[in-house]
Protein backbone atom coordinates (compact mmCIF):
# COMPACT_ATOMS: atom_id res chain seq x y z
CA UNK A 1 0.00 0.00 0.00
CA UNK A 2 1.59 3.21 -1.20
CA UNK A 3 4.43 1.10 -0.62
CA UNK A 4 4.43 -0.18 2.81
CA UNK A 5 3.44 -3.41 3.46
CA UNK A 6 0.50 -3.09 5.87
CA UNK A 7 -2.35 -4.78 7.85
CA UNK A 8 -5.04 -2.88 8.99
CA UNK A 9 -7.01 -3.29 12.12
CA UNK A 10 -10.36 -2.15 12.18
CA UNK A 11 -12.87 -1.35 14.45
CA UNK A 12 -15.94 -1.35 12.55
CA UNK A 13 -17.48 -3.90 10.47
CA UNK A 14 -16.94 -1.65 7.00
CA UNK A 15 -13.82 0.23 6.13
CA UNK A 16 -13.98 4.12 5.46
CA UNK A 17 -14.34 5.55 8.85
CA UNK A 18 -16.21 9.05 8.81
CA UNK A 19 -16.71 8.23 4.83
CA UNK A 20 -19.49 6.38 4.04
CA UNK A 21 -21.65 6.81 0.79
CA UNK A 22 -25.48 5.93 0.37
CA UNK A 23 -26.31 4.33 -2.70
CA UNK A 24 -30.14 4.83 -3.46
CA UNK A 25 -32.19 3.42 -6.40
CA UNK A 26 -35.84 4.40 -7.35
CA UNK A 27 -37.55 3.64 -10.51
CA UNK A 28 -34.24 3.23 -13.04
CA UNK A 29 -32.83 5.88 -11.31
CA UNK A 30 -29.76 5.42 -9.29
CA UNK A 31 -27.76 8.32 -7.01
CA UNK A 32 -24.97 8.33 -4.05
CA UNK A 33 -25.13 10.76 -1.51
CA UNK A 34 -21.74 11.00 0.57
CA UNK A 35 -23.79 10.66 4.71
CA UNK A 36 -19.65 12.02 5.76
CA UNK A 37 -16.25 13.39 3.76
CA UNK A 38 -17.83 14.30 0.34
CA UNK A 39 -16.23 17.45 -0.91
CA UNK A 40 -12.25 17.90 -1.26
CA UNK A 41 -11.83 20.78 -0.59
CA UNK A 42 -8.66 22.68 -2.29
CA UNK A 43 -7.74 20.33 -5.20
CA UNK A 44 -4.47 22.04 -5.32
CA UNK A 45 -1.87 20.03 -3.88
CA UNK A 46 -4.21 17.78 -2.70
CA UNK A 47 -3.29 13.92 -2.35
CA UNK A 48 -7.16 13.32 -2.93
CA UNK A 49 -6.54 14.97 -6.23
CA UNK A 50 -3.64 12.78 -7.35
CA UNK A 51 -5.26 9.54 -5.98
CA UNK A 52 -8.48 10.56 -8.31
CA UNK A 53 -6.14 11.09 -10.96
CA UNK A 54 -4.63 7.92 -10.81
CA UNK A 55 -7.85 6.03 -10.54
CA UNK A 56 -8.95 7.45 -13.23
CA UNK A 57 -12.19 8.87 -11.60
CA UNK A 58 -13.46 12.58 -12.70
CA UNK A 59 -13.37 15.23 -10.46
CA UNK A 60 -16.74 17.42 -10.53
CA UNK A 61 -16.32 20.85 -9.96
CA UNK A 62 -19.15 22.46 -7.02
CA UNK A 63 -20.30 25.74 -9.00
CA UNK A 64 -20.32 28.86 -7.23
CA UNK A 65 -24.35 29.30 -8.06
CA UNK A 66 -25.84 28.22 -5.35
CA UNK A 67 -29.37 29.15 -5.30
CA UNK A 68 -31.38 29.31 -1.68
CA UNK A 69 -34.77 27.98 -1.32
CA UNK A 70 -37.52 29.52 0.67
CA UNK A 71 -39.55 27.09 3.18
CA UNK A 72 -42.45 27.24 0.45
CA UNK A 73 -40.05 25.69 -2.47
CA UNK A 74 -38.82 29.44 -3.98
CA UNK A 75 -36.15 30.51 -5.05
CA UNK A 76 -34.59 33.70 -3.04
CA UNK A 77 -35.27 36.99 -4.72
CA UNK A 78 -31.21 36.66 -6.19
CA UNK A 79 -30.96 40.79 -5.02
CA UNK A 80 -31.96 39.99 -1.22
CA UNK A 81 -29.47 36.73 -1.65
CA UNK A 82 -26.93 38.66 -2.60
CA UNK A 83 -27.24 41.66 -0.54
CA UNK A 84 -27.57 39.63 2.56
CA UNK A 85 -24.32 37.84 1.42
CA UNK A 86 -22.55 40.97 1.31
CA UNK A 87 -24.42 42.16 4.93
CA UNK A 88 -23.17 38.72 6.71
CA UNK A 89 -19.14 39.20 5.06
CA UNK A 90 -19.13 42.81 6.34
CA UNK A 91 -20.23 41.37 9.95
CA UNK A 92 -17.30 39.03 9.84
CA UNK A 93 -14.97 41.79 8.14
CA UNK A 94 -16.02 44.29 11.17
CA UNK A 95 -15.23 41.60 13.67
CA UNK A 96 -12.39 41.16 12.37
CA UNK A 97 -11.01 44.64 12.45
CA UNK A 98 -12.23 44.88 16.32
CA UNK A 99 -10.16 41.71 16.99
CA UNK A 100 -7.16 43.44 14.95
CA UNK A 101 -7.44 46.93 16.53
CA UNK A 102 -7.39 44.88 20.02
CA UNK A 103 -4.20 43.28 19.05
CA UNK A 104 -2.76 41.12 22.14
CA UNK A 105 -5.75 42.31 24.26
CA UNK A 106 -8.01 40.60 22.13
CA UNK A 107 -6.66 36.91 23.48
CA UNK A 108 -7.71 37.88 27.13
CA UNK A 109 -10.82 39.76 26.09
CA UNK A 110 -11.90 36.91 23.44
CA UNK A 111 -15.70 36.21 23.56
CA UNK A 112 -17.94 33.82 21.34
CA UNK A 113 -18.06 34.56 17.48
CA UNK A 114 -21.94 34.24 17.66
CA UNK A 115 -21.83 36.96 20.38
CA UNK A 116 -19.53 39.43 18.53
CA UNK A 117 -21.63 39.01 15.82
CA UNK A 118 -25.00 39.29 17.14
CA UNK A 119 -23.70 42.69 19.00
CA UNK A 120 -22.50 44.20 15.86
CA UNK A 121 -25.35 43.20 14.06
CA UNK A 122 -27.60 45.12 16.83
CA UNK A 123 -25.55 48.02 16.57
CA UNK A 124 -25.48 48.27 12.47
CA UNK A 125 -29.14 47.05 12.62
CA UNK A 126 -28.12 44.56 9.80
CA UNK A 127 -31.17 41.83 8.76
CA UNK A 128 -34.45 43.53 10.44
CA UNK A 129 -36.41 42.48 8.33
CA UNK A 130 -37.97 39.04 8.62
CA UNK A 131 -36.41 37.23 5.21
CA UNK A 132 -32.97 38.90 5.87
CA UNK A 133 -32.72 37.24 9.22
CA UNK A 134 -33.73 33.69 7.65
CA UNK A 135 -31.16 34.31 5.46
CA UNK A 136 -28.40 35.64 7.70
CA UNK A 137 -29.32 32.84 9.71
CA UNK A 138 -28.57 30.62 6.74
CA UNK A 139 -24.87 32.24 6.38
CA UNK A 140 -24.33 32.04 10.21
CA UNK A 141 -25.47 28.49 10.29
CA UNK A 142 -23.38 27.43 6.92
CA UNK A 143 -20.39 28.92 9.15
CA UNK A 144 -21.06 26.44 12.02
CA UNK A 145 -21.48 23.26 9.50
CA UNK A 146 -17.80 24.69 7.91
CA UNK A 147 -16.52 24.59 11.38
CA UNK A 148 -18.15 21.92 12.37
CA UNK A 149 -19.35 23.24 15.77
CA UNK A 150 -21.78 26.08 17.20
CA UNK A 151 -21.35 29.73 17.01
CA UNK A 152 -21.32 29.72 20.87
CA UNK A 153 -18.50 27.03 20.87
CA UNK A 154 -16.41 29.43 18.17
CA UNK A 155 -13.55 32.09 19.79
CA UNK A 156 -14.21 35.68 18.06
CA UNK A 157 -10.12 35.51 17.95
CA UNK A 158 -9.07 32.00 16.43
CA UNK A 159 -11.96 31.18 14.89
CA UNK A 160 -10.21 31.14 11.66
CA UNK A 161 -6.61 30.59 12.49
CA UNK A 162 -5.96 27.51 10.32
CA UNK A 163 -7.23 29.73 7.30
CA UNK A 164 -4.09 30.19 5.47
CA UNK A 165 -3.53 26.03 5.91
CA UNK A 166 -6.23 25.55 3.45
CA UNK A 167 -5.39 24.13 0.17
CA UNK A 168 -6.26 26.16 -2.73
CA UNK A 169 -8.38 25.71 -6.21
CA UNK A 170 -11.96 24.12 -6.84
CA UNK A 171 -13.76 22.17 -4.43
CA UNK A 172 -15.01 19.07 -6.13
CA UNK A 173 -16.97 15.58 -5.55
CA UNK A 174 -16.27 12.57 -7.18
CA UNK A 175 -19.33 11.76 -8.93
CA UNK A 176 -20.48 8.03 -7.25
CA UNK A 177 -18.92 9.37 -3.86
CA UNK A 178 -16.26 8.67 -2.21
CA UNK A 179 -17.00 5.12 -1.41
CA UNK A 180 -15.28 4.52 -4.65
CA UNK A 181 -11.91 5.95 -3.20
CA UNK A 182 -12.40 3.63 -0.15
CA UNK A 183 -12.91 0.62 -2.32
CA UNK A 184 -9.54 1.05 -4.53
CA UNK A 185 -7.56 2.18 -1.27
CA UNK A 186 -9.33 -1.59 0.57
CA UNK A 187 -8.66 -3.72 -2.47
CA UNK A 188 -6.24 -6.31 -1.72
CA UNK A 189 -5.35 -5.05 1.15
CA UNK A 190 -5.51 -7.23 4.51
CA UNK A 191 -7.97 -5.55 6.94
CA UNK A 192 -9.55 -7.19 9.74
CA UNK A 193 -12.45 -5.77 10.62
CA UNK A 194 -14.22 -5.56 14.37
CA UNK A 195 -10.79 -5.39 16.01
CA UNK A 196 -10.55 -2.63 18.12
CA UNK A 197 -6.47 -1.48 19.21
CA UNK A 198 -6.31 -1.17 23.04
CA UNK A 199 -3.02 -1.00 23.08
CA UNK A 200 0.44 -0.07 21.07
CA UNK A 201 3.84 -0.60 22.75
CA UNK A 202 6.68 0.53 20.86
CA UNK A 203 10.64 -1.23 21.38
CA UNK A 204 13.70 -1.26 19.83
CA UNK A 205 12.99 -4.11 17.67
CA UNK A 206 8.84 -2.88 16.38
CA UNK A 207 5.95 -2.24 17.84
CA UNK A 208 3.56 -4.75 19.68
CA UNK A 209 -0.43 -4.27 18.96
CA UNK A 210 -2.57 -5.66 21.28
CA UNK A 211 -6.82 -5.67 19.94
C1 LIG B 1 -20.77 14.51 8.39
C2 LIG B 1 -19.33 14.77 8.00
C3 LIG B 1 -19.07 15.52 6.86
C4 LIG B 1 -17.75 15.76 6.48
N1 LIG B 1 -17.51 16.46 5.33
C5 LIG B 1 -16.25 16.62 4.90
C6 LIG B 1 -15.98 17.20 3.64
O1 LIG B 1 -16.89 17.56 2.89
N2 LIG B 1 -14.69 17.35 3.26
C7 LIG B 1 -13.66 16.93 4.06
O2 LIG B 1 -12.50 17.10 3.65
N3 LIG B 1 -13.88 16.35 5.25
C8 LIG B 1 -15.14 16.17 5.68
N4 LIG B 1 -15.38 15.53 6.86
C9 LIG B 1 -14.24 15.11 7.66
C10 LIG B 1 -13.61 13.81 7.10
O3 LIG B 1 -14.60 12.84 6.91
C11 LIG B 1 -12.58 13.33 8.10
O4 LIG B 1 -11.64 14.35 8.35
C12 LIG B 1 -11.80 12.12 7.58
O5 LIG B 1 -12.68 11.10 7.18
C13 LIG B 1 -10.87 11.63 8.67
O6 LIG B 1 -10.19 10.50 8.20
P1 LIG B 1 -9.34 9.64 9.19
O7 LIG B 1 -8.88 8.44 8.43
O8 LIG B 1 -8.32 10.51 9.84
O9 LIG B 1 -10.33 9.23 10.37
P2 LIG B 1 -11.68 8.38 10.30
O10 LIG B 1 -12.35 8.53 8.97
O11 LIG B 1 -12.45 8.70 11.53
O12 LIG B 1 -11.15 6.89 10.36
C14 LIG B 1 -10.66 6.34 11.56
C15 LIG B 1 -10.91 4.85 11.51
O13 LIG B 1 -10.25 4.25 12.61
C16 LIG B 1 -11.14 3.37 13.26
N5 LIG B 1 -10.72 3.32 14.66
C17 LIG B 1 -10.73 4.32 15.57
N6 LIG B 1 -10.23 3.88 16.74
C18 LIG B 1 -9.89 2.59 16.57
C19 LIG B 1 -9.31 1.58 17.41
N7 LIG B 1 -8.94 1.83 18.68
N8 LIG B 1 -9.10 0.34 16.88
C20 LIG B 1 -9.42 0.07 15.60
N9 LIG B 1 -9.98 0.97 14.76
C21 LIG B 1 -10.20 2.21 15.25
C22 LIG B 1 -12.51 3.96 13.06
O14 LIG B 1 -13.51 2.97 13.18
C23 LIG B 1 -12.39 4.50 11.63
O15 LIG B 1 -12.74 3.55 10.66
C24 LIG B 1 -16.68 15.26 7.27
C25 LIG B 1 -16.96 14.50 8.41
C26 LIG B 1 -18.26 14.25 8.76
C27 LIG B 1 -18.53 13.39 9.99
Amino acid sequence: FLGFKVVVLEGRTRPGGRVRTKKMSGGDCVAAADLGGSVLTGINGNPLGVLARQLGFPLHKVRDICPLYLPNGNTVNPEIDSKVEVLFNKLLDRVCKLRQSMMEEAKSLDVPLGTALEAFRHVYKVAEDPQEKMLLDWHLANLEYANATLMSNLSMVFWDQDDPFEMGGDHCFIPGGNDRFIQALAEDLPIFYNQTVETVKYGSDGALVRA
